[in-house]
């Protein structure tokens, strides 16, 4: 390959979409990131000679397996689940587990490549992987979530390890799950080992590790305004989904004094134009994760807006916080943050806006804080569960919040310095995909081919 085609964006694009077909999440991802990176290895002669970019868009290894589970009637189920081992040049690999009907090869090979780059930006010792499987939870009993956990672990147990690859909860996957996950480890290797995180207070988990998604999130929004000398006190924001992610953002943002006046679901979104805050939050955590029930209860229980299949792009506030799912922001929606003068968004779902929707938010002047660096609290409080099961020792919620803010704000000086070095402007996006990517490039150039 000539230094000019291997320095080609296009080029290098149609060879992985050839090398990968039919795989357009992955796709995206992959794109976004040559796109920022391509400039610097241009330059950098020793990422050219190691062919860095094409080793790290190819995972180091995908397991595929097959789940037979019992379901409540007595019938066996079959599901299909994976784990991609994308990329542990800088520490074990690391990342969730997603149970959700449409989980595929693709979305789970996105998901991965993304956290190779966010878990190197938060500075831990931690590789990138995701797994899963298209294991549908919704309408299962306790019974059955539980035996088709116990399933996958009895296959997943042989490939992890608290040095190997360390799993964690994503969508579909909560504290119940990795509870039933983590005690079908213990069982088959007889070892109570830092191999799961999210796990429960009580067997080894952390403080603040449930919150931290959403909590980092709202952290890394103060951080671009601080940066800009303006603050979080009395605005609002729009924030989709209601699961982990969104209701400790909601929590933060009400913390800081950001009045948060949206949450969805994949029925619809609820509008509160006085706020999510205070009984009404604590109403919403027990309907999501304890009664397991749909959004409009709020709406019925509080007498506020309920919109059915709708996603709340069209209301008008300062800032957005996209904390549902991948792609839930297109161009359209886009657009509409756009009219009504949204000054920022940061993504707490993993690449929940389109390529084409980053590119009219950013084009509109909206200050775009991406997924890797918004939504890195969640993976980087799992490291300091690492750290605490290694040490056999448990911080305090204090602890972990200061250590959480510290990780958040680097993440932040990271992007700003990355960005302004090689395109000379702040650009969150390329910022956090330059400082993800040297980590990993430089481990993997000193290992030799
Ligand atoms: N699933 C979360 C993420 O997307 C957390 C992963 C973890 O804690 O390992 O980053």
């Amino acid at each position: 390959m000539t230094k000019k085609s291997f320095c080609d964006i296009d080029n290098f694009m149609q060879g992985l979409v050839r090398r990968n077909p039919a795989e357009p999440n992955f796709h995206q991802a992959v794109h976004e990131v040559v796109e920022s990176v391509m400039p610097l290895i241009a330059s950098t002669q020793r990422y050219r000679d190691a062919s860095v970019l094409e080793r790290m868009t190819e995972p180091d290894r995908i397991i595929t397996f097959r789940v037979t589970w019992m379901d409540d009637a007595g019938n066996v189920r079959a599901n299909r689940a994976w784990r991609v081992q994308f990329n542990n040049s800088i520490g074990p690999y690391k990342g969730g587990l997603r149970f959700h009907k449409d989980v595929d090869l693709d979305t789970l090979k996105f998901l991965g490549f993304e956290q190779t780059f966010k878990n190197s930006l938060t500075g831990l010792p931690m590789g990138g992987a995701k797994g899963g499987s298209n294991f549908n939870p919704k309408g299962k009993s306790d019974a059955e979530v539980m035996r088709f956990c116990h399933a996958m672990m009895t296959e997943l147990q042989r490939h992890i390890g608290e040095d190997t690859d360390v799993p964690a909860g994503d969508i579909g996957v909560g504290g119940r799950e990795l509870g039933y996950l983590f005690g079908q480890y213990k069982r088959l290797n007889n070892r109570f080992a830092g191999v799961m995180t999210g796990k429960g207070l009580s067997f080894g988990g952390s403080a603040g590790r449930k919150e931290a998604t959403g909590h980092g999130a709202v952290y890394f929004l103060r951080e671009i305004l601080q940066h800009r000398g303006e603050s979080l006190e009395n605005k609002t924001a729009l924030v989709s989904g209601s699961g982990n992610v969104a209701l400790y953002a909601i929590e933060k943002l009400d913390e800081l004094g950001c009045k948060a006046l949206t949450a969805s679901d994949s029925s619809g979104f609820i509008y509160d134009r006085d706020g999510i805050s205070g009984e009404k939050l604590e109403f919403l955590k027990d309907l999501k994760e304890v009664r397991r029930g749909r959004i409009h209860e709020y709406a019925d229980a509080f007498g506020c807006e309920f919109h059915a299949k709708k996603r709340p792009w069209a209301v008008k506030a300062d800032f957005a916080l996209p904390c549902a799912t991948q792609n839930e922001i297109n161009e359209s929606d886009a657009q509409h943050l756009v009219k009504n003068g949204i000054h920022a968004l940061v993504e707490g779902a993993n690449m929940p806006t389109t390529a084409e929707g980053v590119l009219t938010l950013q084009n509109g002047g909206v200050i775009f804080g991406p997924a890797k660096a918004a939504n890195a609290g969640g993976v980087a409080v799992s490291g300091l569960e690492q750290s605490q099961n290694a040490l056999r020792i448990a911080w305090s919620r204090e602890e972990v919040d200061t250590r959480l803010k510290t990780i958040m704000a680097d993440i932040h000086h990271k992007c700003l310095t990355h960005s302004q070095e090689v395109h000379g402007d702040i650009d969150y996006v390329k910022g956090a995909n330059l400082a993800g990517f040297v980590k990993v490039a430089d481990a993997m150039v000193a290992y030799g081919a």
